[in-house]
């Protein structure tokens, strides 16, 4: 398996994939870490987890550094995500044992309660996007509440992957507890398969939820999916224009627009839709886009070339539909992955921008009549992951928050993001379950009933 820097196109190393024998043996280790784990009181779990809060503090510039040569995160924006996964293990550290405690329940026993005991060994396929958050964000919770993992990343981020399994052994965790395996996504059925595997938590695209969810299905083992958003932001007429759009243009930025939760398509409505473009523009236009181990740099290039082209072409089927390209929209020159910030208008459905999900800087508008409109448009998209709404009046915003947009994160005035104290996650095709919070926890636990009489 090899990683390319995006950057330069150049190889950065090679990996070897894990073998057939290999696997089975980091199967049954894992299987027998779990065994004595699950006996592990919680504060000794929680004083292991943070110290690898710690460590991801101390780490920080060495993870950024290495995110950036993997997949081309500007290396400010890696300091940021390492940080962010210490706030996930030290949250977890001082809630997973409030969270799974026993709840009493009034029966006909003498005493009854539901109990949390962890399932076992569970299998994280994860994607390149946020290679440490992602884990992160199903890891703190999912050892905390005494399970073991098997970590499947993505590919072309491997470095990362081993990165992570030496901070969870340097944190003092068993050394079989938290263990990758090198493996291409064609051998993650028959890890699914796999006796020791309890369940699967995939972050991913729809297309790859799809398969891992038939195959988990098939052999009936719980699953959690994060799959890819189209996030709609309605913008209406009172909206506060200037700190909107710069919300708007900051989320579809992040992360050089390749964030699940980037807010996709801008639905604004028409009183504003002019001054909005505008803003828009002139926001994205001052935007820097260049190496991403230099700092200052807001975008880096896209993870992958293939990656890129795909987007370019939804670009171009986008405009050949009759999309107006108000920025960007070009491939430049070089061996790098990048591609600029870009907006286009007149957006309709029909058209790529419209339909599918753009992974990368490129902005969709859609103008509409009024908020009614707004909120049909919204929902209009087969995704439900997040959504947000801008306008003066917050009482309006809850209510479209609350009663209208489809989706399971919903934002007024602020740009979707995901916060250990929130659950997050989708419906539609979204995807199912949650993660963080009380939520996440409880996830890939066994919600037991005792009854004693
Ligand atoms: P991807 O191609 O689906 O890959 C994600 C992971 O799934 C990788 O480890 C990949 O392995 C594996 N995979 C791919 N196809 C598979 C299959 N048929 N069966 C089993 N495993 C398979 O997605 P990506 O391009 O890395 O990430 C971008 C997508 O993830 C976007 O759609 C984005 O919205 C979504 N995402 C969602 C969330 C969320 O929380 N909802 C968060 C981040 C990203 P290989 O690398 O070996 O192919």
């Amino acid at each position: 398996m090899e990683t390319i820097n995006p950057a330069t196109g150049e190889k950065v190393r090679d990996y070897p994939e894990t073998s057939p024998s290999e696997l089975a043996t980091i199967l049954g280790r894992a299987q027998a870490a779990f065994e004595s784990w699950r006996r592990v009181p919680f504060p000794d779990r929680a004083s292991r987890m943070r110290r690898a809060a710690q460590i991801l503090k101390d780490r920080k510039d060495e993870y950024a550094r290495l995110m950036a040569v993997e997949m081309g995160k500007p290396v400010a924006q890696g300091r940021g995500e390492a940080e962010k996964c210490a706030s996930v293990c030290d949250y977890y550290a001082e809630h997973a044992e409030a969270f799974l405690s026993p709840e009493p329940v009034a029966t006909d026993a003498s005493r009854s309660f539901v109990a949390f005991q962890p399932l076992g060994v569970v299998l994280a396929v994860m994607p390149w996007n946020f290679p440490f958050w992602q884990v992160f964000r199903f890891a703190a919770p999912g050892l905390m509440a005494g399970n073991a993992a098997i970590l499947k990343h993505a590919s072309n981020v491997c470095g990362s992957a081993l990165a992570i399994e030496q901070a969870f052994r340097d944190a003092g965790f068993p050394e079989d507890l938290f263990r990758v395996v090198l493996v291409g996504s064609g051998r993650v059925a028959s890890l699914i398969e796999a006796p020791e595997i309890k369940a699967v938590t995939l972050t991913g695209s729809t297309a790859a939820g799809r398969s891992v969810a038939a195959k988990a299905g098939a052999v009936l083992k719980k699953v959690v999916l994060e799959l890819g958003g189209s996030d709609p932001y309605v913008v209406l007429e009172d909206a506060d224009l200037e700190p909107s759009v710069e919300a708007c243009v900051a989320s579809r930025l992040i992360n050089g627009g390749q964030s699940c939760i980037a807010a996709k398509r801008f639905i604004v409505v028409e009183p504003v839709r002019k001054r909005f473009e505008e803003l828009f523009v002139e926001k994205m236009r001052g935007k820097t886009m260049g190496d991403p181990l230099t700092p200052g740099v807001d975008l880096g290039p896209q993870a992958r070339r293939d990656l890129r082209d795909q987007l370019h072409a939804q670009v171009e089927a986008s405009v050949r539909k009759g999309a107006k390209l108000l920025l960007g929209g070009t491939v430049p020159p070089g061996p790098g992955a990048y591609y600029p910030p870009s907006v286009l208008a007149g957006v309709k459905k029909g058209m790529p921008a419209y339909d599918e999900e753009l992974f990368g800087p490129v902005a969709a508008i859609v103008g509409v009549k009024h908020e009614a409109e707004a909120v049909r448009v919204a929902n209009d998209s087969p995704f439900g992951l997040g959504a947000a709404v801008f306008t003066a009046d917050a009482a309006r915003g809850e209510r479209i928050a609350t009663r209208e947009l489809e989706a399971g994160c919903c934002f007024v005035n602020a740009f979707v993001k995901s916060d250990p104290r929130l659950p997050f996650g989708g419906i539609k095709e979204s995807g199912f379950g949650r993660e963080l919070a009380s939520f996440g926890i409880r996830e890939f636990v066994n919600v037991k009933s005792v009854y004693v009489k």
